[in-house]
């Protein structure tokens, strides 16, 4: 997707700090860490956020959950816990236009 920084991301227009990469998935350090674990795990192909996902592809959803769990062993946050944070839309603060999960850990995140 033109003008998308997350697909430039993907294919190597822009710099990132990359934990974890597969055919299908890419995660990597977020810019502006909100805590001292803070990973975006994003499918390759563009998505604009969850809803726009159909109900024949989910398994990438899937896919995203593997790749989160297995980047929250090698941060180290897997057994002190973390959270998983997708924003969709405009009333849900989503500001980067394809699908992204945070993983935030590394200390005790305040409750919601
Ligand atoms: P959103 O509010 O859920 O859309 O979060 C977007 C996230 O993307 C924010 O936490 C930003 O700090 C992060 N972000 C924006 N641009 C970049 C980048 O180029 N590299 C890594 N993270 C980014």
């Amino acid at each position: 997707m033109e003008n998308c920084i997350f697909c430039k991301i993907v294919n190597g227009e822009l710099p990132s700090s990359k934990v974890y990469e597969d055919d299908k998935v890419l995660a990597f350090k977020d810019i502006n860490p909100q805590a001292p674990v803070h990973i975006l795990v994003i499918p390759k192909k563009h998505y604009d956020s969850i809803i726009d996902i159909d109900d024949s592809e989910m398994d990438i959803v899937a896919h995203v959950h593997v790749v989160i769990n297995k980047v929250a062993r090698e941060m180290g946050v897997a057994q002190t816990g973390f959270r998983i944070i997708n924003n969709c839309g405009e009333d849900g603060c989503q500001e980067v236009k394809h699908i992204h999960y945070h993983i935030l850990g590394g200390k005790k995140l305040r409750s919601l």
